[in-house]
């Protein structure tokens, strides 16, 4: 009975649309998932919580995935467990290979194989049941392969970009959004031909070449401070791609997995588009962002006054209250173990330190959050931009570690900067800024920044690592 059971499951699974017909566990597991990751998501977006939603939506994709292989369709394990050994490998090396400042391009690289992965899945499904397909299922089908295939290309040059092997900046050439709408139009028409005539399989490769070719077309003319933005959009379509695939095989749980990554990502994009000041669609079209900043020397020229590690901890002696705001350069230095150090020897002097952290600080969102959690700060240190930006008159003095463009006061009191209107940390109105770095080089968005020059402004060139530990020195002898 029960091989009888099996055998109409199995029938039912290979014949096309799919029909599900599952034990009743799986469908249990599925659901328990669904949730796991909606929760995972809730608990994400407060570093207080992120931990628990990290290790939930972990156990909720094993689960997922242990579910899956009970599903009847699945006949052979040693293809399955093969792939699962390789994968897991590379995709350890990868974790434990990766500096925490290349982690944009590692994301790239894990959506255009994630894409790639529900593209040739579309593929399989076409050309394995090309023959039954309706106009509803081809639609499936195309929109899956579609976003997918965008998607591995799109995110193969957002890799290429953030890794410098290829050109960083923005590449552009006359009508270039009339082109590149006419090569999405023309994909869009084949696909529209398909699920009229589903039997016509000349088609499918022309719109799947369409497809890596729009991928490579759309983010060719993004660059600098919109990739990461990119990365998150691309996101957002490998998802959407993988929610189409959970239509094209029937699996509800994969529709409503795609479907959280797909609006998470666009979520993201958007707050991080507020965070720069960035219009999402001028981001999407390539369009760079406009303003000049004044010549270095200008800015610069006989006003910086430099300090030294002793001079910051005779500073800090008499500080009640310290602020420190952590920078793309503190990542660089990896500057957090000892940041951890000077916060809980001057917590002992009975100093009230804080940490403010700004949305786009780092490289990517959260970075700063995940680099002073791996140092152990209390959550309860951390304080959002908004919360502190109205506190900072009545800080003693704030130490600005490898950070530079989340502090430039031109983004707030110049309309023609490049950085016009991004929200920045108001650390110029406490009473002294000390701020770390190696040299007047410039941030991300390669500006001068005027804080340096302000008269309550003390600059410690140094490496971020070597300045603190040095200032730890000194606080010590105190
Ligand atoms: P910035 O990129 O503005 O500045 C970093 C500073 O760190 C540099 O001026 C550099 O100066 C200094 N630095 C580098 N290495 C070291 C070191 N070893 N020790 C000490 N200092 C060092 O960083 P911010 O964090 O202030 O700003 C982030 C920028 O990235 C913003 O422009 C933001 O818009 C952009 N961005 C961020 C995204 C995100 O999601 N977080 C996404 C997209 C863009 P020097 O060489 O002199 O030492």
């Amino acid at each position: 009975m029960v091989a009888a059971a099996k055998t109409t499951a199995l029938h039912a699974a290979t014949t096309w649309p799919h029909t599900a017909h599952w034990p009743w566990y799986v469908t249990l597991v599925y659901m328990a998932a669904a949730v796991m990751f909606a929760l995972s998501l809730k608990w994400l977006s407060s570093h207080k919580t992120a931990r628990r939603g990290v290790k939930i939506g972990e156990i909720g994709m094993a689960a997922a995935i242990l579910a899956t292989l009970f599903l009847p369709e699945v006949r052979q394990y040693n293809w399955i467990f093969a792939g699962a050994v390789i994968g897991a490998a590379i995709g350890v090396l990868l974790a434990v290979l990766t500096p925490m400042t290349a982690v944009p391009q590692q994301t790239a690289l894990s959506h255009a194989f994630g894409a790639l992965a529900a593209a040739l899945v579309g593929t399989a499904e076409f050309y394995g049941h090309h023959a039954q397909l309706t106009a509803g299922s081809t639609a499936a089908i195309g929109l899956e392969s579609l976003l997918g295939y965008l998607t591995f290309t799109g995110s193969l040059i957002a890799a290429g970009k953030l890794q410098e092997v290829l050109p960083t900046r923005p590449i552009s050439y006359p009508l270039q959004n009339p082109i590149n709408l006419s090569v999405l139009a023309a994909a869009v028409a084949c696909g529209v031909w398909m699920c009229i005539s589903p039997h016509i399989v000349f088609l499918y490769p022309v719109f799947v070449g369409l497809s890596l070719l729009f991928g490579v077309l759309l983010i060719i003319p993004i660059g600098g401070g919109d990739m990461p933005t990119v990365i998150a959009l691309l996101n957002s379509y490998a998802g959407l791609s993988a929610s189409a695939m959970g239509f094209v095989v029937n699996n509800k749980l994969l529709i409503i997995a795609g479907a959280l990554e797909g609006s998470s990502g666009f979520i993201l994009s958007m707050i991080m588009c507020q965070a720069m000041n960035r219009s999402f669609l001028n981001v999407l079209f390539g369009q760079a962002a406009n303003g000049k900043s004044a010549p270095a020397d200008d800015v610069y020229g006989g006003k910086i006054r430099t300090t030294t590690a002793e001079e910051v901890a005779d500073i800090l002696a008499s500080a009640r209250r310290v602020v420190i705001v952590p920078g793309y350069g503190l990542a660089v230095a990896q500057a957090q173990h000892v940041t951890g150090e000077l916060f809980e020897l001057l917590d002992s002097k009975g100093v009230d330190v804080q940490f403010a952290i700004h949305p786009v600080a780092g490289r990517m969102p959260g970075h700063m959050n995940v680099l002073l959690a791996e140092a152990d700060i209390p959550y309860d240190r951390l304080q959002e931009m908004e919360q502190i930006n109205e506190q900072f008159a009545d800080v003693d003095v704030v130490i600005v570690n490898g950070a530079n463009d989340v502090v430039n006061p031109d983004a707030r009191d110049n309309p023609g900067s490049p950085i016009a209107g991004m929200p920045i940390l108001n650390v110029d109105k406490a009473r002294i800024v000390v701020v770390i770095k190696r040299s007047l080089s410039p941030g991300f968005a390669g500006i001068a920044n005027p804080l340096f020059a302000r008269d309550n402004c003390l600059m410690l060139f140094a490496d971020g690592k070597k300045a603190t530990l040095d200032i730890i020195q000194e606080v010590k002898k105190l």
